[in-house]
């Protein structure tokens, strides 16, 4: 493999369609100049640092494969700016509120995140790479900010993923994710960027047990067990009673941490939803990108939410300058 990167001998046929049947990839892919891969040193490493070598690389080539997309769909549609906030020197839970406070949304609770990240200028991709180990891992490119997405988890799940993602991008552009605290500091931006302080005890009451926390968590679209830690933390329940609901809630869901009881629906991209939209009505598959770009037209669609996939053209027309 390392002579037939190097170009330093050929590959031979019959390996070569051997590795096309396996990896999905069209023989061009393996013959083009090499794709550009994230830089692993730029990453958010939260559970990447646990992942097989095999899964690490399987997720970096989705991102390679993203960025062909992105640059692809760049080209043709216009897409927003980030402006993201680079505070210094404050709590996690000071730059989340810096940060509601630049995107305009005060207190509210935030219904859509995907959507909200979009809007702000984030690429969102989705991975469904089939392990539980990875969450979801985030990047700035060319000074463009992504974000990946397992959205194997439940919904709830997803949306604190992409908040903690949002929050390493926001604290740890200059200094890096891989720093001892790092990780519980993107957690806490996380958790008060989904549910202000101020908000959250202006909405609850002292002691909630967990029947009041399953209606309640519905406000701000955050599991059960982030609702609990945020009232302990805040000081609005004992420890006792927040272990309690702990252990009432692992009961309830039978000690699978995948489990949500009254779970809200997956979020999806509106933007891919939208660019996807305007192909189809021009005419355009995902199976013509893929083939233009040389990638898998399934590793594709899962890294765009499966929203690639829903619409089937009749007929595919010449492709026409967009
Ligand atoms: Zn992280």
């Amino acid at each position: 493999m390392q002579r037939f990167e190097s170009g330093a001998s050929e590959f031979p046929q019959g390996c070569l369609d051997k590795l096309c049947d396996f990896s999905g990839f069209a023989p061009d892919y393996f013959t083009k100049p090499s794709p550009e891969f994230p830089n692993p040193k730029g990453v958010s490493f939260r559970s990447l640092r646990s992942l097989t070598a095999v899964k690490r690389e399987e997720a970096m080539a989705a991102g390679a494969i993203a960025f062909e997309f992105d640059d692809w769909t760049s080209v043709k549609y216009d897409r927003p700016q980030h402006d993201l906030i680079h505070p210094e020197g404050v709590s996690p839970a000071e730059a989340a509120a810096q940060l509601r406070a630049k995107w305009g949304i005060g207190l509210r609770p935030i219904g859509n995140v995907i959507n909200l990240l979009e809007a702000h200028g984030i690429r969102v991709f989705s991975l469904v790479e089939g392990t539980r180990h990875l969450d979801a891992y985030s990047l700035w490119r060319n000074g463009t900010p992504y974000i990946f997405l397992n959205t194997t988890k439940t919904a709830e799940r997803s949306r604190h993923d992409a908040c903690h993602e949002l929050g390493h991008l926001v604290m740890h552009r200059h200094i890096g994710s891989t720093h001892p605290k790092a990780e519980d500091e993107a957690n806490a931006f996380a958790s008060a960027f989904l549910m202000p302080p101020d908000d959250l005890l202006a909405e609850t009451t002292w002691g909630m047990m967990l029947d009041q926390l399953i209606t309640k968590k519905k406000r701000w679209g955050v599991s059960v067990s982030s609702l609990n830690y945020a009232l302990y933390k805040i000081g609005r329940m004992s420890e006792w009673t927040y272990r309690g609901n702990y252990i009432a809630l692992s009961k309830l869901v039978q000690g699978e941490d995948s489990k949500e009881p009254e779970p809200m629906p997956h979020e999806t991209s509106q933007i891919w939803a939208k660019i996807f939209t305007d192909l189809w009505s021009r005419g355009i598959s995902i199976s013509r990108i893929a083939r233009e770009l040389h990638v898998p037209e399934k590793q594709l669609n899962d890294l765009l939410f499966g929203i690639a996939g829903k619409q089937n053209i009749p007929k595919e027309r010449t492709l026409t300058a967009i």
